[in-house]
């Protein structure tokens, strides 16, 4: 198929979701794929990836297929598409026999442009008969890192899509993900036979996402603090295990906040209906183990709070990522614990497998190295990918402006005193022993702590036995973590994670060198000042709040009496943007930003009367 005029695109991208600019790479990967070309295109969440088999199924003339993993994100975006007027349809058992020959028909009448299926529908005895006689014209595979097992979500049933490639040769595919490792990326290339498939990879950083760690003093007061910032607005906070996620939510329901918990223990039912009432607004907070995340498209999440220490650095990407995938500014809190640190450290070196124990204990390592660093959250987490950030002109730089450390960044202590302990205390524990202890047990000689190892290995005898009472178990450990960075002492992960004395460290010692570290975390809350200028560098946008109040109480009756999400009528940034502009005429709504045709014509003049009610 010849590739359309070079406004076909961005026109049907304006008629039809009132959106004037592409998103990074999204128009590059549509004209891949109408060109006939196979593509596989990786975008962090929020991206826009529908967008890139949506538009190009919306100029095409035969049917799009679109193989989706979870009947809740197919119903959401068939929901969606259906808002904005464009014909789709997606199988599933809940469709009575009347609807059900209903949607076939038309299907034949050639009406529906989006067909959503999920693998296991689609290999359903003569389904790709079916498309055949359907002229199926485009294949989209969604979240298709599932079809690896090296992925973090694996399904069985995606391997089954090769038939699809098989029966329709000619029909260019585009495999969409957000999580793919090099590994993954080749697989999906390999089991969907893509042909030669261009590659994408957009970056994967969160211009809208402000990244804040703080230590976790009193949880729920830290909590109660982030939500007051977001009235009436969702937000996520993730725990560790099921019980933590309900006693949270009972003490947030106490506090009179709407909170919900979600976790694997959960029936199947109650865990669909919570997540329903919280996609409809019904519950504000969501209190969740990672069991809660896929299969939310929720795009207006306003902030993302970690209680407990994420698994790995990965993790924590994918769990903050859920927040402002519509690019308004979403904030993301860790409340992190050192003593948390502590425990996990001792579980890790006590594990038996080796490699497992070397796996995470270097997870560990860079999650801490990142949660306790100085260093810029975005700039850091970025270059963990692989991928060096840059600011708006394509420059590199070391500094976002919108995170914790850029906006009040951390002060130094004098550690000469703190370093000298630690130091001496491991090399007498190898004069001693003859052989090197980790951290935790160094650390407990300091304390003086009465365990078993120490008065086995004779360690009560050491001067520095009980030289280091003033402070905690998990200030110490923080320091020690802190010298290693500072490159004083080194941990050896090959070896039990025992912790040597670098040249370095035995200068200073002998030289008696003053030494400076970092002191640990101790900020909590940011001024109203430091928040005016990260919600600047977000790109937050002026607009008349009250205007904006009146247009949200309008869409919940509006979404209420449809039955749908509210952010499905208008998104927050669509009603920010009216309440910035002001219309006055019907006319005027046709610039804005999440206004296509259908809406405009749906609610063009509710709009206009609630705007002239002033
Ligand atoms: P992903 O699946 O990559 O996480 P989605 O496809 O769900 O992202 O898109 C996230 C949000 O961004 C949606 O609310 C969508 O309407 C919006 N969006 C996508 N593309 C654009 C665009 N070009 N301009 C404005 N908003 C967009
Ligand atoms: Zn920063």
């Amino acid at each position: 198929m010849a590739l359309p005029a070079v406004d076909t695109l961005a026109s049907a991208l304006k008629d039809t979701f009132g959106f004037s600019a592409f998103r990074p790479l999204q128009r590059e990967i549509m004209e891949e794929t109408l060109a006939g070309r196979d593509v596989l295109a990786l975008l962090p969440t929020g991206g826009g990836k529908s967008l890139c088999y949506q538009l190009p199924a919306i100029v095409r003339s035969g049917l799009t297929l679109v193989v989706s993993p979870l009947i809740a994100l197919m119903k959401d975006q068939v929901d969606s598409l259906l808002e904005n007027g464009v014909k789709a349809a997606y199988l599933n058992s809940s469709l009575s026999e009347d609807e059900s020959k209903e949607m076939w028909r038309q299907l034949f009448r050639r009406e529906i442009k989006i067909l959503y299926l999920s693998p296991e529908r689609l290999l359903l005895e003569g389904m790709l008969d079916t498309l055949e006689q359907l002229k199926l014209e485009f294949v989209a595979v969604d979240e298709a890192h599932c079809i690896s097992s090296w992925g973090h979500d694996f399904r069985p049933e995606y391997r089954a899509l090769k038939a699809v490639r098989e029966r329709f040769p000619n029909v260019p595919m585009l495999a969409l993900t957000a999580s793919a490792t090099e590994r993954v990326r080749h697989d999906i290339v390999e089991m969907l036979a893509l042909k030669n498939p261009k590659n994408f990879v957009a970056s994967f950083n969160r211009p809208n996402l402000a990244y804040r760690i703080v230590p976790r003093l009193s949880p729920i007061k830290q909590i109660l603090e982030v939500i007051e910032g977001h009235k009436e607005e969702s937000g996520i906070i993730y725990c560790l295990s099921r019980a933590r996620t309900e006693a949270v939510a009972l003490d947030l329901t106490k506090k009179g906040i709407s909170a919900e918990a979600y976790h694997a223990g959960l029936t199947a039912e109650e865990r669909s209906r919570r997540q329903e009432r919280f996609v409809k607004d019904e519950t504000q907070v969501m209190v969740a183990t990672i069991a809660f995340g896929m299969g939310i498209d929720k795009p207006d999440v306003r902030f993302v709070i970690h209680h407990d220490l994420p698994k790995n650095i990965e993790s924590y990407y994918q769990e903050t990522g859920r927040a402002g995938r519509d690019g308004l500014p979403s904030e993301c809190v860790m409340l992190y614990s050192s003593s948390d640190a502590a425990k996990l450290r001792v579980f890790i070196d006590q594990l038996t497998d080796s490699t497992e124990r070397e796996v995470s204990s270097r997870q560990l390592s860079r999650l801490l190295q990142f949660a306790e660093g100085s260093e810029c959250r975005r700039v850091s987490l970025l270059g963990y990918f692989g991928e060096t950030y840059c600011d708006e002109r394509g420059e590199p730089t070391l500094v976002c402006g919108a995170c914790d450390n850029c906006l009040t960044p951390r002060q130094e202590v004098d550690a000469t005193e703190v370093a000298q302990k630690m130091i001496s205390c491991v090399l007498r524990i190898q004069k001693h022993s003859g052989f090197s202890v980790g951290l935790n047990h160094i650390v407990d000689v300091l304390l003086g702590a009465q365990v078993e190892k120490i008065k086995k290995w004779g360690h009560d005898s050491l001067s520095t036995y009980g030289a280091g009472k003033g402070r905690t178990k998990a200030e110490w450990l923080y320091f020690g973590r802190e010298l290693v960075t500072a490159g004083l002492i080194s941990i050896n992960h090959q070896h039990f994670n025992t912790v040597e004395v670098t040249s370095e460290g035995l200068t200073a010692l002998k030289e008696k060198r003053p030494i400076r570290l970092r002191a640990p975390l101790v900020s909590s809350g940011l001024t109203a000042e430091k928040r005016k200028e990260q919600r600047q560098r977000l790109g937050a946008v002026d607009y008349d709040e009250e205007i904006f109040n009146k247009l949200r109480l309008w869409r919940v009756g509006v979404a209420k009496e449809k039955g749908i999400p509210a952010y499905m009528v208008f998104s927050d940034a669509t009603l920010q943007a009216v309440a910035a502009k002001k219309p006055q005429r019907f006319a005027d709504l046709r610039g804005i930003s999440g206004i296509g045709e259908k809406k405009l014509e749906l609610y063009g003049e509710s709009i206009i009367e609630l705007l002239g009610e002033q």
